[in-house]
């Protein structure tokens, strides 16, 4: 593939940027290895579209991994932003946006209390730091696929066996660190029921995506998040429901689907992201009264941030999130399942084995990615692992030359935006059957 003549001035600023940074990125998944090629360089967005630096369009079904609920550029937002940047874009005291902010989230969510923070991964890292001093106990639950943020204690991987502590998933995580990490598969009671049979009394809190959208969407089966809120309950631990994707994605009640009101169980500490800093570095960490009141100043937890709660962010998430009203979701969902059913035609035509899988098991969810190769329902990350990934490089290659911009890894959700329309989709269909086909003839061994 000829990246240098295609993309001559995203392919000057990738080698630019390999001088200066690691691979050339901020964050790894943004050079494409998964995907092989050089990252596209994006000048500008608006609406459902992103264009690069040479001039090329796309449709973008990656929304800024999650946060681009409107689309790119929506009008209120900017103009809401460019108010606040001209009063000054940081005090480091309290400001107004903060407060609406988080009135907004307290009233959409089951969170009583909320603290605001700049990243996901500062949110769940908090969220185990209270459970912990809340509890007095140094065990934490995880599930195998589920991605919290690079919190180290979180980045642990299953060891051998059905209940085993996890060891380091990257160099640089001490083993001491992890070894407090227990790693389970999700979707499996079992395995939950023997974790705490034997740790329960060491057990701080049980982490979990209120649906993991890491490994590609895995619902959970129906009445596993209940059951872990109550299997936590039982044995004094926190429950804790990481919704950073899911929160104010899938629904505008910040929650994972209905799951919550219909199975009566509440989170004890909830931890959101992505779409509610409407593109800024915003997240927040929240819940029970109680719990939360044990966090600095109030409680002896300590936990602070320059930037957190900044004016801009704040009131970019702020007009996000009002604007985010129940029409918005409802022709998010509409769209969504137009495109669910378009790719699964496509892929059908073409004779690619596959599951299009949603976030919900039992309804629906805007929520969703492709799983390749597989012939039934995806429940946990060995699943997941086990499908033909490489189906999808040159899937992902076609696409993009043909104006679509898909996440470049086959483990990542496929996100769109209310700004998506008819010809956001036409574009999208008229690039599928073609696509459909590079993933039919692929090869595991072929490297683009
Ligand atoms: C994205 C994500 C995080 C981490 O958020 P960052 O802002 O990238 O640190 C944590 N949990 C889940 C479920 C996420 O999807």
């Amino acid at each position: 593939m000829d990246d240098v003549s295609r993309h001559p001035v995203s392919q000057q600023l990738f080698d630019r940027a390999r001088v200066v940074s690691p691979g050339g990125v901020n964050s790894p998944v943004r050079a494409f290895r998964a995907v092989g090629g050089s990252p596209i360089f994006m000048a500008s967005g608006s609406g459902a579209w992103l264009t690069d630096v040479d001039g090329g369009r796309y449709v973008d079904l990656v929304g800024s991994w999650g946060p681009m609920l409107l689309g790119h550029a929506h009008p209120e937002v900017l103009s809401a932003v460019n108010e606040a940047v001209a009063r000054g874009t940081s005090f480091g005291t309290p400001s107004e946006p903060e407060v609406l902010l988080a009135e907004e989230i307290v009233e959409r969510t089951p969170a009583d209390l909320v603290r605001l923070v700049s990243s996901g991964t500062e949110a769940t890292m908090s969220a185990i730091r209270l459970a912990r001093g809340f509890t007095a106990r140094d065990k934490i639950v995880k599930f195998a696929g589920c991605y919290h943020g690079h919190v180290d204690a979180l980045l642990a991987e299953a060891g051998s066996g059905v209940v085993t502590l996890g060891i380091p998933g990257t160099p640089g995580v001490p083993a001491h660190v992890t070894a407090d990490t227990i790693v389970l598969p999700f979707n499996d009671r079992a395995a939950v029921e023997a974790a705490f049979a034997t740790y329960g009394e060491e057990i701080a809190c049980l982490i979990t995506e209120a649906a993991p959208g890491n490994m590609g969407v895995v619902p959970p089966a129906p009445g596993f998040n209940g059951f872990l809120a109550e299997i936590s309950a039982r044995h004094g631990a926190l429950f804790i429901s990481d919704e950073v994707m899911t929160g104010f994605r899938v629904s505008r009640s910040g929650q994972w689907g209905v799951d919550g009101a219909v199975e009566g169980w509440r989170p004890d500490l909830v931890t959101f992201g992505k779409v509610m800093g409407g593109g800024f570095p915003a997240a927040a960490f929240g819940g029970r009264v109680d719990v939360m009141e044990l966090l600095a100043p109030v409680g002896p937890v300590y936990q602070a941030g320059t930037l957190s709660g900044n004016p801009i962010a704040t009131t970019a998430g702020l007009a996000t999130l009002r604007l985010a009203t129940p029409d918005v979701y409802a022709r998010l969902d509409e769209t969504s399942a137009q495109l669910q059913q378009l790719v699964g035609e496509a892929l059908t035509a073409a004779g690619v084995k596959h599951v299009v899988q949603n976030a919900s098991a039992e309804s629906f969810s805007n929520m969703f990615s492709v799983f390749w190769g597989v012939d039934a329902p995806v429940t946990d990350f060995a699943g997941a692992q086990a499908q033909e990934a490489w189906r999808y490089r040159p899937f992902f290659h076609a696409m993009l030359d043909s104006g679509v911009y898909l996440p470049p890894s086959a483990f990542e959700c496929w996100f769109l935006s209310a700004a998506h329309d008819e010809e956001a989709l036409s574009r999208i269909a008229e690039a599928l059957p073609g696509a459909a086909q590079a993933a039919a003839a692929a090869t595991p061994d072929e490297w683009i």
